[in-house]
């Protein structure tokens, strides 16, 4: 149901090998919201959601989804949950073309959309159905990933730094997808170095600084927040 809580992560502590990397993410995610982390570059919000995705050797603490621990969960049955990950690289393959990269995805569970849902969702896919990988501009394999992930069914939603190098036109359209996959009931966890964006899809934030969630704030209390968003984000 809409307002349930749906993801919680308690003092989540990471580790790539030896570096200890988070030390200390808290944070929760209610059905059918949008909510963004913030930070600097390098404050670990990639690998909070890497290890959401349970693509991260060693983590502790506590990841509940749907009232389920996955902390140590491997990441396939993760994905079985229904939570997907739009990494930053998008990682299209860049010798199939549209069709085959959005064919190739496992349907990990029911309700995955269709390739017309697919195509009324993003017009631009279908024009270019039979195009490489390689021939596609950059906001055309962001589209792509996302429409990707839509393909395994998944509800719950990672996407990494959507943005990241688009022209502002494009953004705006990225911006118009999380709209409405919200309004489909699709519950949305973002990383976003943009917040000027971030500001015009999330409900919630919370500010990621050397591996901790150090605040939280509901986007109605953005004004009485912005000299945070000054000191930690330089926004
Ligand atoms: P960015 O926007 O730069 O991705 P971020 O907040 O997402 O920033 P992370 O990518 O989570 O940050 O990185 C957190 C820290 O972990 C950084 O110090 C980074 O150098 C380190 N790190 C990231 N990936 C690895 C890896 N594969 N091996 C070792 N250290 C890593």
């Amino acid at each position: 149901p809409a307002g349930a809580e749906i993801l919680s992560v308690s003092d989540l502590q990471a580790w790539y090998g030896e570096s200890h990397i988070l030390h200390g993410i808290n944070f929760n995610v209610k059905a059918g919201e949008v909510v963004t982390l913030l930070g600097r570059n390098g404050a670990g919000k990639t690998t909070t959601l890497k290890s959401v995705m349970g693509i991260i050797g060693k983590r502790t603490g506590s990841i509940r989804f749907n009232g389920q621990d996955i902390t140590r969960a491997p990441s396939d049955r993760i994905a079985r949950q229904g939570i997907a990950f739009c990494p930053e690289e998008r990682g299209i393959f860049a010798s199939l073309d549209v069709r085959e990269n959005l064919l190739l995805p496992p349907i990990v569970r029911g309700g995955g959309l269709s390739l017309d849902q697919i195509f009324e969702l993003f017009p631009n896919l279908k024009e270019r159905l039979n195009s490489q990988g390689t021939k596609l501009s950059g906001g055309e394999q962001q589209m792509l990933a996302i429409a990707r992930i839509l393909r395994t069914g998944a509800r719950f939603l990672m996407l990494d730094e959507p943005t990241e190098g688009l022209a502002p036109v494009i953004i705006q359209q990225i911006g118009h997808t999380i709209a409405r996959l919200k309004s489909e009931g699709f519950t949305i966890l973002l990383v976003e170095q943009n917040f000027r964006f971030a500001s015009t899809v999330a409900d919630r934030y919370y500010i990621v600084e050397h591996g901790k969630v150090i605040d939280g704030f509901a986007n109605s209390e953005l004004s009485a927040n912005m000299d945070k968003l000054h000191t930690y984000l330089g926004v």
